[in-house]
């Protein structure tokens, strides 16, 4: 069991509909994810976080998607939703943010350049 770096934690902030725990949602991924429900105060920010609580907590957080063997499909989805909330795939929101700029900027790019085609890759 993943050490907790901020004992207790407040999980306000997490929408009520949408929690980490994957196995709520659609996709046959969620069945192969490592964190659980029981784990959402640490990929969800609690109400009013320091700064240097939620760098160490989303350190911890990607630890456990670091080590997930959907990390990829799970990223995607988070990218696709979009989630505005939480650590999914590895990624912060706000790196979830520049990701989805990077990419909607290289599908602009390939659209004025006349090329066609999904870009997958969310970095
Ligand atoms: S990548 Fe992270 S957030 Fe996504 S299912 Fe795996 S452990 Fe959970």
């Amino acid at each position: 069991m993943l050490q907790l770096p901020h004992q207790p934690l407040q999980v306000a902030a997490i929408p009520p509909q949408r929690t980490p725990a994957r196995e709520d949602q659609a996709g046959p991924w969620h069945s192969e994810a490592v964190c659980r429900r029981d784990e959402a105060g640490l990929f969800f920010a609690p109400s009013k976080e320091p700064t240097a609580a939620r760098l160490s907590r989303e350190e911890s957080a990607k630890r456990v998607c670091a080590r997930c063997p959907v990390m990829i499909e799970c990223r995607e989805h988070a990218l696709v939703q979009p989630e505005p909330y939480g650590v999914w795939g590895g990624l912060t929101a706000a790196e979830r943010r520049v990701a989805l700029a990077r990419r909607r900027r290289r599908e602009a790019e390939l659209k004025a350049s006349g090329a066609t085609g999904h870009i997958a890759a969310a970095g």
